[in-house]
C-alpha cells in the first residue's frame, strides 16, 4: 500500500473546524440510554454517534452486547438527531447486519486486528463499500499488524479509511490501561501522512479525568479526530464505567482543548514546531519511565549486595558498562563527552539509591 490522498478524501470534504469528533457509549444498553445520548450530543461538535452493539469481553460472563436489536436504535439515532452512526464489526454476520442497517462507519476492534483471518474475513464481507472503515490498533505494539489490516481492506476496494490508536496492552501495571506508545503512532504518521488517524483516549487511560491530558497530545501530534466514550450515567455503564464521560464534560473537553489549525506559513511553522514539540515531551517522558526503571533494578541489586555483603561499587563492571555505551553512542552520533556526563550522572543516582538500601 502506498500513501495516497484519497484515503484521506472523507474526512478532507467534511471540511471540519475542528478534529472529527466520534463519541456515545461504550457500550448500547437499552433503547432508552442509546436515544438519551444521542439527543444530548446533537448539538455539539460530535460527527458520529459511537455505540458498541457487539462487546469483546475480555472475560466471559460480563455484558457482552445487546445485538441486532440495537442496530435499529442506531438507525433511530440517525432519524431522531442526524448524527453519523459508527460501531465496530468482528465478523462477516457482524458486516452484514451494520450495513442492512445502514450504519455509516464501522470500526475494527483492537483484538480483531491481531487476527489477519479475521481481518480478511471482514474486508470480504465489506468488499467495495462506500462506508468509512477504521482500524484499531492491535492490543500488542506491532506496526506491520496493524498497517496489514489497513492494507486488507485497501485491496478490498475500500477507499475511506482511517486507523483509531487506543493504546497497547501491557503485563506490567502502569497509568494507563493501555499505554500509549506514541512513537508508534509518529512512526505511522511519517509513512502514510495522509491515512486519518483517531485518538481514542477513553481505551487508553481507563479513567475519564486522564482523558483531557491525552486527547492534548494526540492534538499537538495532528492526529485527526477523537473517539470518546460518553454516556449519560457513566457510573452505572454496564462496560468501561471508569472512563466515560458525561456528554456535558464531553462539550466542556472540546471547548477546553488547544486546536491546532494550519492556515497560512505563520500557522504551519507553529505547528510543525509545536508537532515536534510534543514529540520531545513523549520522549522525555519515556526517558523518566526508563530511568525510573533502571533504579529499581538497581534498588534490587542493592539488597542482593546486602545480603552477601558486597560493596556497591564495583569499578570493573562499570568500566565494561562505560566502554560499551561511548560505542553505542558514537553510532548514534552522541559525543563521548555526553555519554561519560550522563553515565556518571545515571551511575551516581544508582549508587545513592544501593547506600540507602544496604544502610538501610
Ligand atoms: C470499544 O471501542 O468499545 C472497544 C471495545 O475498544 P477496543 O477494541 O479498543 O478495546
Ligand atoms: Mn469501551
Amino acid at each position: 500500500m502506498e500513501n495516497n490522498k484519497q484515503m484521506r478524501k472523507w474526512l478532507d470534504d467534511m471540511n471540519l473546524p475542528h478534529p472529527l469528533v466520534i463519541a456515545g457509549p461504550c457500550s448500547a444498553e437499552t433503547e432508552e440510554q442509546v436515544l438519551k445520548v444521542a439527543h444530548d450530543l446533537k448539538d455539539t461538535d460530535v460527527n458520529y454517534y459511537r455505540a458498541g452493539i457487539w462487546k469483546p469481553r475480555t472475560r466471559p460472563g460480563n455484558f457482552e452486547g445487546v445485538g441486532a436489536i440495537g442496530l435499529k436504535w442506531l438507525q433511530k439515532v440517525k432519524e431522531e438527531t442526524g448524527l453519523k452512526t459508527a460501531t465496530e464489526v468482528a465478523n462477516r454476520n457482524h458486516v452484514d447486519l451494520a450495513l442492512e442497517h445502514d450504519v455509516d462507519l464501522l470500526w475494527i476492534g483492537a483484538r480483531s486486528t491481531v487476527s489477519p483471518f479475521i481481518v480478511q474475513e471482514i474486508a470480504d464481507a465489506l468488499k467495495g463499500t462506500d462506508k468509512v472503515v477504521l482500524v484499531k490498533n492491535p492490543v500488542n505494539p506491532d506496526l506491520s499488524l496493524w498497517l496489514g489490516a489497513v492494507e486488507r481492506l485497501h485491496s478490498s476496494n475500500i477507499e475511506k479509511l482511517g486507523v483509531i490508536h487506543r493504546g497497547f496492552s501491557t503485563y506490567e501495571k502502569t497509568k494507563y490501561r493501555n499505554i500509549p506508545e506514541w512513537q508508534l503512532a509518529i512512526d505511522l504518521q511519517t509513512r502514510f501522512p495522509d491515512l486519518p488517524i483517531i485518538n481514542d483516549p477513553s481505551h487508553i487511560t481507563g479513567k475519564r479525568d486522564m482523558i483531557f491530558d491525552v486527547s492534548q497530545t494526540a492534538l499537538d501530534l495532528n492526529f485527526d479526530g477523537l473517539m470518546i466514550e460518553t454516556h449519560c450515567d457513566p457510573d452505572n455503564a454496564w462496560s468501561d464505567a471508569a472512563q466515560q464521560v458525561t456528554p456535558d464534560r464531553l462539550v466542556q473537553i472540546m471547548k477546553d482543548l488547544r486546536i491546532r489549525k494550519e492556515t497560512d506559513e505563520q500557522a504551519e511553522y507553529n505547528s510543525k514546531l509545536n508537532n515536534l514539540r510534543a514529540q520531545i515531551d513523549v520522549i522525555d517522558n519515556q526517558l523518566i519511565e526508563i530511568m525510573g526503571k533502571r533504579m529499581k533494578v538497581s534498588d534490587e541489586i542493592g539488597a542482593l549486595k546486602k545480603k552477601r555483603n558486597v560493596a556497591v561499587l564495583q569499578s570493573n563492571r562499570w568500566n565494561a558498562i562505560l566502554g560499551n555505551m561511548i560505542l553505542e553512542g558514537e553510532q548514534r552520533g552522541l559525543s563521548e563527552e555526553f555519554i561519560l556526563r550522563m553515565f556518571k550522572a545515571i551511575h551516581q543516582e544508582s549508587i545513592n539509591h544501593q547506600e540507602k538500601i544496604i544502610n538501610s
